[in-house]
């Protein structure tokens, strides 16, 4: 799989994981663009961002998505930048009020599903309108595929023209009440994927201690990898990650183990279809 780059997700920040949880989670935009930074040195080509509030809760703030855009553009030339709608941040379409600033990329989840709490809720109306702000905007979408409804839906967007160009979805394991962390389940998206939409690509995060297993699954069968505090705080049951780089050379040693390259952030725009930076 020599030929074939591994491009590293860092999901930085969340909407969950506190100071409290890990002192290394970056909560003001400053600490969120030094720990960008280590870990797109580490080998991390796209960055997954939501922002947090002083008080570290959930904010959909454009104005601090805009200051976080300008400092990875600065201190990250040529990460791929992509910002949340994740629901945990506001309701509706302020989860959509960043997109004008137009980064590389945004994450689109397709369907509802259950999250440890609540209802994720993505009614069609919603993610119609979401997608349409992407397309207004030249913002590519990543599907995050909660469920197999979802792989399936966002390929009739696509054969619809909703979502244009190849996809590009991740598959989420280990959210508690949602999909489990389950080897056939992840091996019939994959195969699902290829069948119905061979053009696309995917990637694959776990949570938890199921991060480095979602990891090892989808380097080793030819995916792309997610990482990052958002998902899972430490390295092993007794020690916390130090930083998000330290959570990406792990995923650098399966693409060593496996043999395949770490994809450059020329490499993951050139495999995603995105304007060079
Ligand atoms: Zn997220």
């Amino acid at each position: 799989m020599s030929n074939n780059p591994c491009i590293i997700c860092v999901a930085i920040t969340g909407s969950v994981p506190t100071k409290a949880a890990n002192p290394a989670v970056p909560i003001s935009v400053e600490e969120q663009i030094e720990s960008t930074h280590e870990a797109f040195e580490a080998g991390a080509s796209i960055c997954h961002a939501h922002v947090r509030n002083d008080d570290e809760t959930p904010s959909s703030d454009p104005e601090k998505f805009a200051r976080l855009k300008e400092g990875l553009e600065k201190h990250c030339p040529g990460m791929i930048i992509q910002f949340s709608t994740g629901g945990r941040s506001g309701a509706g379409k302020t989860r959509g009020g960043m997109l004008p600033l137009a980064p590389d990329m945004a994450s689109l989840t397709v369907g509802s599903n259950n999250f440890p709490t609540r209802v994720y809720e993505n009614p069609p109306d919603l993610v119609d309108w979401l997608s349409a702000e992407m397309r207004e905007y030249k913002i590519k979408p990543e599907i995050e595929a909660f469920d197999l409804s979802h792989i399936h839906h966002a390929v009739k967007m696509n054969v619809d023209g909703r979502i244009p160009g190849k996809l590009y979805i991740q598959f989420v394991m280990g959210v508690k009440n949602a999909m489990p962390v389950d080897r056939d389940v992840f091996d019939y998206y994959v195969k699902t994927v290829k069948r119905l939409a061979p053009d696309a690509q995917w990637c694959a995060a776990g949570i938890g201690k199921d991060q480095i297993t979602l990891n090892d699954w989808a380097v080793s069968a030819g995916g792309h990898a997610r990482t990052g505090l958002e998902d899972n705080v430490r390295l092993d049951r007794e020690t916390l990650a130090p930083s998000n780089a330290a959570l990406v050379k792990r995923v650098v040693e399966l693409c060593d183990k496996y043999e395949r390259p770490v994809a450059t952030w020329q490499q993951a725009r050139d495999i995603l279809e995105l304007q060079p930076a």
